[in-house]
């Protein structure tokens, strides 16, 4: 199945320049969204996942249905102050100014394998904190896999010696 024709392309959103991916368009068609999970479940299959983790908000849309079908638990990583007991955090750039990701911190033990998701890869800094928050609480990252990579900014450069699924580039 050709994937990209499910992605719709927004001009300038949110701001002037930004090439907008939006990805409602494929989850809105069941058999695209069902291919989209089957082939980030077949990926991991082989990987002996115990968790997966997502960063808000659609690392969650990707990670869920995959967490089910491998029939392991979902972590979710969320912005400074939404999540309700003892957090870690890391700090990460931003074009302008900083952002915070916490995940819970018994989220994870030691030595468990985890698989990241997102839906799309620009810069990486959303990916490169949510992966400190994993090793930070001991986890071992076994794969990540993203819906899309846009090639032009480099973030796979931040995940050397990952091992990354990217299901389109653009
Ligand atoms: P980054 O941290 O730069 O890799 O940005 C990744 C996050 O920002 C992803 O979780 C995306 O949801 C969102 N994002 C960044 N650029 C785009 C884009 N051009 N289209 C859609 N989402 C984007």
């Amino acid at each position: 199945m050709d994937l990209k024709q499910y992605v719709t392309i927004v001009q300038d959103w949110p701001k002037p320049g930004i090439v907008f991916k939006d990805i409602t368009t494929l989850m809105d068609n069941g058999a695209a969204y069902k291919y989209a999970t089957d082939q980030i479940v077949e990926y991991a299959r082989d990987k002996n996942i115990d968790l997966v983790v997502g960063p808000e908000a659609r690392g969650f849309i990707i990670g869920c249905p995959v967490a089910y079908s491998l029939e392991v638990g979902f972590a979710p990583v969320r912005k400074e102050g939404k999540l309700p007991r003892e957090t870690i955090k890391v700090e990460y750039g931003l074009e302008y100014g900083k952002d915070v990701l916490t995940i819970h911190k018994d989220a994870i033990k030691p030595g468990q394998r985890v698989l990241i998701t997102d839906d799309l890869l620009a810069t990486g800094g959303t990916i490169e904190a949510t992966i400190k928050l994993v090793e930070q609480l001991g986890g071992i990252v076994a794969g990540i896999a993203f819906l899309i990579e846009l090639t032009d900014l480099d973030g796979k450069d931040k995940l050397d010696g990952y091992d990354v699924l990217t299901l389109m580039s653009f």
